[in-house]
């Protein structure tokens, strides 16, 4: 760590870590500081795209911590190791940086590591999951358009991304544009000013894939709705490929026009709910071996315990935890990771019990508490006894020996039966699956 003290930058990381919410991204492990000299922290970022991130986001953050930690005045910049000093800035618009972003095409950046591979399947994303990869199956013949929404940080763009990507990799000539809307927007008023338009209508209106992401954008902007409509009509009938992201319904974005909204419920609508538990907790698992970092399965059930807001605010929980336990020196354990979280407010989760359970359960299937715990055997009870254990097991952290007590004093072989008897079921019962989905949905909706 040449030029900067470690304990110095041990400090600025440990009220990064404390202060960052939000802000805080996966590669922030991957920040070194580089020298620290007339009043200036270095701090080296791994590209461009991360570059120009914390230029907009994080510049506050490190200033005041660099602050606090020396007690003096000090700015700060980050630079890349580049030796070509003079890269672009992106687009506004653009992608904010999470990865590397790999120019594919002439017209669409793609997030490296927003595949379908790299992407958790739980009842909060399975319909929006499997649309995306049925339209990147068989672009303009299966859901046209494709509209995902939810709020932020919940995978959305991650689905487009993934879709376009696998399009493209068995397609390789396909012309795809995966662009957000605001740079569509922005676009649009670059070339009316620069009298462009006919390109900028031929580059839109000739693609075989559109994806545009965060469609909210468009609200308001009659000229460029309009414009919209006709790219969006043209592609329509020639049965070209429209996926569409947005922070919630198209009935529900304000200001955007009527016959847009008729149009995007041509197709298919799919929402994405924050994820329950047992999602979270693959979620955690997966990004955290992706990123090489090993995390204990007790640090992994407290983070997917306490972050429940989105899957953003998970892997920025990840990220403080790795940035601590490297400018720390310690190993990643249950202390670190308490130290590492309990260090700012985080949304606690309150757990999903087995109450929350049976209640769900109980309105489902139209039987009694009384009669799910009792003894009685007949299928009518049995059955949605089995999914409560299932669920139990799935969703809450309590034993077999527990979850078997609770349902009228059975053992815990009972309990894995149960268990493996709905897993089972559930692999060639779509309408089970359905029924689990939705009852786990409403389940951690509660919680
Ligand atoms: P949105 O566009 O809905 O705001 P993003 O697609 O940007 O959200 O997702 C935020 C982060 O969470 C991304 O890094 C993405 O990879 C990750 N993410 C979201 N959902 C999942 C999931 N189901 N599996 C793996 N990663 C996910
Ligand atoms: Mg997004």
């Amino acid at each position: 760590m040449a030029g900067v003290d470690h304990a110095l930058w041990r400090q600025i990381i440990e009220q990064v870590v404390a202060e960052g919410g939000h802000i805080i991204r996966p590669w922030f492990t991957e920040l070194e500081p580089l020298a620290l000299e007339n009043g200036l922290l270095e701090i080296q970022v791994p590209g461009e795209e991360e570059k120009h991130y914390c230029q907009r986001n994080a510049v506050e953050l490190f200033t005041g911590a660099a602050q606090s930690a020396t007690g003096r005045l000090v700015g700060v910049c980050f630079l890349t190791n580049a030796v070509t000093a003079e890269a672009p800035e992106p687009d506004e618009g653009n992608y904010q940086a999470d990865r590397e972003v790999r120019p594919v095409g002439a017209l669409t950046q793609f997030q490296d590591d927003y595949t379908f591979d790299a992407f958790v399947i739980g009842p909060c994303n399975r319909l929006a999951h499997a649309a995306a990869m049925a339209v990147s199956e068989a672009p303009g013949r299966s859901y046209n358009p494709l509209f995902l929404h939810g709020s932020v940080g919940l995978g959305k763009t991650h689905l487009l991304h993934a879709a376009c990507q696998k399009l493209l990799a068995d397609n390789p000539a396909a012309n795809i544009s995966l662009l957000t809307c605001e740079a569509f927007v922005n676009q649009f008023i670059g070339a009316v000013e620069k009298g462009h338009l006919q390109q900028f209508r031929y580059r839109y209106r000739h693609a075989d894939v559109l994806a545009i992401d965060d469609i909210q954008f468009l609200a308001n902007h009659e000229q460029i709705q309009e414009e919209f409509f006709h790219t969006f009509n043209t592609l329509y009938q020639e049965h070209k490929q429209i996926v569409i992201s947005g922070d919630r319904g198209p009935g529900d974005i304000a200001g955007l026009e009527d016959r847009l909204v008729s149009r995007f419920h041509w197709g298919l609508v799919a929402r994405v709910d924050r994820p329950c538990y047992e999602t979270r907790l693959a979620i955690v698992h997966k990004k955290a071996r992706r990123r090489g970092i090993l995390l204990p399965d007790e640090v992994a059930c407290l983070i997917a315990g306490t972050i429940n807001s989105n899957t953003r605010e998970l892997e920025g929980a990840i990220a403080k935890v790795a940035m601590l336990a490297q400018v720390a020196n310690r190993e990643i354990d249950l202390n670190l990771a308490e130290d590492a979280l309990g260090a700012e407010p985080v949304t606690k989760t309150r757990e999903v019990t087995i109450e929350d359970i049976l209640t769900a359960v109980t309105a489902r299937f139209s039987v009694r508490q009384a009669d799910l715990q009792s003894k009685k055997r007949s299928r009518s009870i049995a059955f949605p006894r089995q999914i409560c254990m299932f669920l139990a097991r799935s969703l809450t952290r309590h034993s077999l020996e527990e979850i078997g007590g609770y349902f009228g004093g059975r053992d815990h072989t009972t309990v894995l039966h149960a268990n493996r008897t709905i897993d089972a079921l559930r692999g060639h019962d779509p309408q089970l699956q359905a029924t689990l989905d939705h009852l786990a949905r409403d389940i951690c909706a509660t919680a």
